[in-house]
């Protein structure tokens, strides 16, 4: 048997909120009761929207509640590298450069939108795919940005919170872009392939990445790299307008002025039996002793405010 692990794997482009901090929570906590090790892995692939500045932020407040990672840290930004082995190795017959820019695509849906509506009997296009365009085009991999091609077919996985799951990634997502112009590497892929190395077995993280987990389940078997074992999508917090707590809502950042109220209104968050107040590590001992899915299972939204 494997040893259990699991990580937290936040995109330092702002500091954390009540939303990214019962995800680390929740994994935190649900790893440790299985005597598992948590991990820490910054995702900052996006220079553009990373900074160094929030990666320490996060280190220095998930520090000051007490939840202290096992192992080194991984950047992914220093990691570049090792992503574009696999795309030019294993991922290489599947993928294939492409021109198209956003603009084009838009014009091309466009039409497409408008197909439809003159023959409303035509099957409903997914406006989400890439029409493969450029998929004969043997434009050079390295100077265009890079597509990869995701299996047609239907994968199912057991969420231990969702319930059981279907989906097709290439209905879902199509031929994904995994290495943008610029050379940024795109998120599910180093995620998928930091997950095998990092030989995680348990992934707890928000429900807004589920869309993605059958193309990382794919991606993981085309590299060949260890499954993970067990998945669990956290319902989404909103604020008191009904929004899912993010940045982009403007998420205020946590406070850890006061570690063990917050530890427990995240805790009250996620629907967990009570724990004492008292200092951050033995608060973490008793919510880990008494951690419990069950509460969360089948919610997709959970609000602010606990109630
Ligand atoms: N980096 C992602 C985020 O901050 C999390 C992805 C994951 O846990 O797989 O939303």
């Amino acid at each position: 048997m494997r040893i259990p692990v699991g990580r937290f794997a936040p995109s330092p482009t702002g500091e954390l909120h009540l939303g990214s901090l019962t995800t680390a929570l929740a994994s935190y906590c649900h790893i440790k009761s299985l005597g598992g090790d948590w991990l820490l892995r910054m995702e900052d692939t996006d220079i553009t929207r990373c900074d160094r500045q929030f990666s320490e932020q996060i280190l220095l407040d998930l520090e000051a509640l007490g939840m202290l990672w096992d192992g080194d840290i991984i950047y992914q930004s220093e990691r570049t590298d090792i992503y574009n082995d696999y795309l030019q190795s294993a991922l290489q017959p599947l993928s294939y450069g492409c021109q198209c820019s956003r603009k084009r695509l838009a014009q091309f849906w466009a039409v497409q939108e408008h197909q439809q509506q003159l023959n409303p009997i035509d099957k409903k296009s997914d406006r989400q795919r890439y029409p493969r365009c450029c998929i004969d085009a043997e434009l050079n991999k390295q100077h265009h940005k890079l597509r990869l091609q995701l299996p047609d077919y239907t994968t199912g996985f057991i969420d231990g919170i969702q319930g059981l799951q279907w989906a097709n990634p290439q209905q879902t997502l199509g031929d994904m872009v995994v290495r943008r112009q610029d050379s940024t590497i795109n998120y599910i892929l180093a995620a998928s392939i930091d997950d095998g190395l990092q030989n995680v077995s348990h992934i707890m993280r928000g429900l807004d990445i589920l869309p993605m987990t059958t193309a990382q389940i794919a991606i993981m078997q085309m590299v060949k790299l260890p499954a993970i074992e067990r998945w669990y999508h956290l319902p989404l917090i909103l604020n008191s307008e009904g929004q899912k707590l993010s940045k982009q809502n403007l998420a205020q950042p946590i406070n850890t002025s006061q570690p063990s109220r917050l530890l427990a209104t995240a805790l009250h968050l996620l629907k967990q039996p009570a724990v004492d107040i008292d200092t951050p590590e033995r608060m973490l001992m008793q919510a880990v002793s008494q951690w419990t899915n069950k509460p969360l299972q089948g919610l997709e939204q959970l609000n602010e405010s606990g109630r």
